[in-house]
């Protein structure tokens, strides 16, 4: 089983080294790698026995961040950002070279998000990478809202699991994209 703990070094240490972690956001518990280290990314895709064409969600703690990874967002979604970041809106942006293909199974946009979680933002300002993080649960099964769930579904395949209690929402981020003066929704979420 996984070590849970609440010592975010900890799990800094972890994520540098290039290995997995459980996280908490507020809206379901995430399992994360280094978003710009291919090799850490693959580890996600094999725990979570994930197929490679379904992208990833990179996260990080600031907008001035998301604008290493993004190239020129539009007004609009500069706008939506403004509004609903930190939280559990996830903007699909066109992505630089910065961004591992296998992140993006390939697109040339990359799905971003920051979370409003205060450990999921503090874990996020000791790194210097963003995360890819999708739920923290086998593919198919149902995301995790727990330490506990984590560790019960993926405790036998990662080493840590960051705990901050039971996520607020419960339910996957509000996907969008901007595309000219429209804001397409890929995924309805916790944002309404
Ligand atoms: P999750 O499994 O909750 O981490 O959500 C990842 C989902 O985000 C994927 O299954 C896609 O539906 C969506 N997604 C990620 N990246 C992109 C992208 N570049 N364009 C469109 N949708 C994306
Ligand atoms: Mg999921």
């Amino acid at each position: 089983m996984a070590e849970i703990t609440s010592d975010v070094s900890k799990a800094v240490n972890h994520l540098r080294n290039g290995d997995l972690i459980g996280f908490p956001t507020e809206t379901v518990y995430g399992l994360a790698a280094n978003g710009l280290n291919p090799d850490a990314v693959v580890k996600i895709f094999k725990v979570k026995n994930r197929p490679s064409f379904d992208p990833l969600i990179i996260h990080t703690y600031s907008l001035t961040e998301v604008e290493k990874y993004a190239k020129k967002i539009p007004k609009k979604a500069l706008q939506l950002a403004e509004v609903f970041w930190p939280g559990p809106l996830t903007l699909v942006l066109d992505k630089n070279q910065l961004i591992p293909d296998l992140v993006t199974s390939g697109l040339d946009t990359v799905a971003m998000r920051i979370p409003i979680h205060s450990m999921a933002l503090k874990l996020l300002q000791q790194l210097d990478f963003p995360l890819a993080a999708p739920s923290a649960n086998s593919f198919g099964y149902v995301s995790p809202t727990t330490a506990d769930h984590v560790n019960a579904n993926l405790g036998d395949r990662i080493s840590l699991i960051l705990d901050g209690g039971s996520c607020d929402i419960g339910l996957e981020s509000t996907i969008v994209r901007v595309d000219g003066d429209n804001v397409v929704i890929f995924r309805l979420g916790g944002k309404t």
